[in-house]
C-alpha cells in the first residue's frame, strides 16, 4: 500500500519492531531518516535508509517519529526536541492505525491491563481462529504487527487483528480505533514511567478515548481503577465480572486455571460474543486452548509432583494467582514455592492472603535473602540462591499430589536474559533431575 507516499518519518530505535518500521515506511514510499545508537543496528538499513540522530537533525516538516516502546518518554530529551519541533511522538502500532481504513472491512481487538494481556489476546486469538476466521495476533506479543502480511479476506469477508497493547504503546498511539477494546485489571505497576497512578490509568483509558462511539468497549470490572476508565468510552460499555465465571465449566479447560484466568476468560468470551461468535465455538475453543510458555505452564510430573513454570510472573499482584491456583487439601500446603531475582517492591503483599497454601518456599537471586527473612515467620523457606538448586531441593521435599512452582514475583535480570530464558532454566533443570 502507498499510504506514507510522500511522508518522512525518523525511526529512532532499529531492535525488531524499528526494523519492521523501517521497512514498512519505505515499502511504501515514505522518506525515512533511520537511527539507534548502536553501530550494528544502524548498518541493517544503511544503504536504503538515510542515517540521522533526531536528537540532531532538523525536523521540521516530519511527518512523525518512530519510537520504540522501552524509550521512557517521560524522561528522554526527544520528548521536549519533538514537542518544540510540533512534530507527534509515535510507535508502530500508530502507524497500522493509520494504514488500517486502507486495509478491507477487517476488524481491530486491541487488549491491555496490568495483567492478563499475553494469554487473553492469545485465547481471544485463538477463538477466533477456531471461528474459522483470518486473524493475526501482534503488538506487545509474538512478531511486530507491521513485518506480519496482511489478513486476506476469506468466505466470511472479515478478518480480525488481535493486538495486545501495552501503556507505553497505548502512549504511542493516537489514531486507533478498535472495533472492540478491552481492559482487564489495572494494579501499580512501572509507575517510574509515569506520574503517579493517575499517570498510569489514564495511559490505558485512553485506548477508549480513541474509540467511536458505534465500536464495543469492554471492561472487567473486578477492580475500582478499571472501574473508574468507565467514563472514558463513548457508547456503553460492557462490563464482565470474573464471578460471572461458573467454577465447573472453568474445570474443563484445562489451560485456564485459577482466578485470573476466569477473568481472562470473561473478558475473552465477551469479546468473542461482540465479533458474533457462537457460544458452542466458544466453548471448544476455551477447552482446547493451550497456554503460552513461561505463563503457568505445566511442564512436567515427576514422582507424582507438578512442575509449574510461571517465569512471566514478574510482580507479587502477577504471582498472587498462582498461589491461589493450588489450595491447600485435607488441611495440607501443597506449593513449593521458588522466588526472587529483582525485586519491583519491598514486600509481598499481594500474596500473603494465600501463603496458607505454601508448603515450602526456596528464594532466589538479588532478593533472595530479603524474602527469605520476610517469609520466614509464615513458613519453611530455604535460601537457595540458584534456580537450579531451588528445583534440587524442592524435588527432595515435595510429597506426591504437591506442585514445584517457579512464579519469582520479581524481574530476571540479575541471573537470566529475560523471564523467558529463567523460564528455559526451570524446564532445564526439571529435566535434569533423575
Ligand atoms: P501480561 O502479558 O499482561 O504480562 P500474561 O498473560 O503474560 O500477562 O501473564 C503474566 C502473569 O500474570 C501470569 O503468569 C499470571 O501469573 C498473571 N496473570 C495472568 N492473568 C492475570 C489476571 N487476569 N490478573 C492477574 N494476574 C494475572
Amino acid at each position: 500500500s502507498d499510504v506514507f507516499a510522500g511522508k518522512t518519518y525518523a525511526v529512532l530505535g532499529l531492535a525488531r519492531s524499528g526494523l519492521a518500521t523501517v521497512e514498512t515506511l519505505l515499502a511504501s514510499g515514505a522518506r525515512v531518516v533511520a537511527w539507534d545508537s548502536q553501530e550494528t543496528a544502524r548498518a541493517q538499513v544503511e544503504g536504503r535508509a538515510e542515517l540521522g540522530d533526531p536528537m540532531e537533525i532538523d525536523l521540521s516538516g516530519f511527518d512523525g517519529i518512530v519510537v520504540s516502546p522501552g524509550v521512557p518518554l517521560n524522561r528522554h530529551p526527544i520528548t521536549m526536541r519533538a514537542r518544540i519541533a510540533g512534530v507527534p511522538i509515535i510507535g508502530d502500532i500508530e502507524l497500522f492505525a493509520l494504514a488500517c481504513p486502507k486495509l478491507p472491512p477487517h476488524k481491530v481487538v486491541g487488549i491491555t491491563g496490568t495483567n492478563g494481556k499475553s494469554t487473553t489476546t492469545a485465547l481471544i486469538h485463538h477463538i477466533i481462529e477456531q471461528a474459522g476466521y483470518p486473524t493475526v495476533m501482534g503488538g506487545n506479543i509474538g512478531l511486530p504487527i507491521l513485518s506480519q502480511p496482511p489478513l486476506e479476506p476469506n468466505l466470511h469477508g472479515v478478518g480480525v487483528y488481535v493486538l495486545e497493547l501495552s501503556s507505553y504503546q497505548i502512549d504511542l498511539t493516537h489514531s486507533l480505533d478498535c472495533d472492540v477494546a478491552v481492559l482487564l485489571n489495572i494494579t501499580p505497576d512501572h509507575l517510574d514511567r509515569y506520574d503517579g497512578f493517575e499517570g498510569y490509568v489514564a495511559s490505558k483509558a485512553r485506548l477508549f478515548a480513541m474509540q467511536s462511539a458505534e465500536h464495543v468497549a469492554i471492561i472487567a470490572a473486578d477492580d475500582e481503577p478499571s472501574r473508574s476508565v468507565v467514563v472514558n468510552v463513548a457508547g456503553l460499555p460492557v462490563l464482565v465480572q470474573s464471578s460471572d465465571i461458573d467454577p465447573i465449566a472453568q474445570l474443563a479447560w484445562p489451560a485456564l486455571q485459577g482466578p485470573h484466568n476466569a477473568q481472562n476468560a470473561a473478558v475473552a468470551i465477551a469479546v468473542a460474543k461482540a465479533l458474533g461468535i457462537d457460544t458452542d465455538t466458544i466453548a471448544n475453543a476455551l477447552a482446547s486452548y493451550a497456554s503460552l510458555p513461561h505463563r503457568m505452564q505445566a511442564v512436567a510430573t515427576r514422582n507424582g509432583v507438578l512442575y509449574v513454570n510461571d517465569s512471566k510472573a514478574t510482580n507479587a499482584a502477577s504471582t498472587a494467582p498462582a498461589l491461589a491456583a493450588w489450595p491447600a487439601k485435607d488441611g495440607r500446603p501443597r506449593i513449593h514455592w521458588i522466588l526472587g531475582g529483582v525485586a519491583k517492591s519491598d514486600n509481598l503483599d499481594e500474596c500473603v492472603p494465600h501463603f496458607a497454601n505454601v508448603a515450602h518456599a526456596y528464594t532466589i537471586g538479588e532478593a533472595g535473602h530479603m524474602f527469605a527473612d520476610l517469609l520466614r515467620p509464615a513458613m519453611a523457606v530455604d535460601d537457595s540462591e540458584m534456580l537450579s538448586a531451588a528445583v534440587r531441593r524442592a524435588a527432595r521435599i515435595a510429597q506426591p499430589g504437591d506442585v514445584v512452582l517457579l512464579s519469582p514475583a520479581c524481574a530476571s535480570f540479575d541471573q537470566f536474559r529475560d523471564f523467558e530464558a529463567r523460564g528455559d532454566a526451570f524446564v532445564a533443570a526439571v529435566a535434569a533431575l533423575d
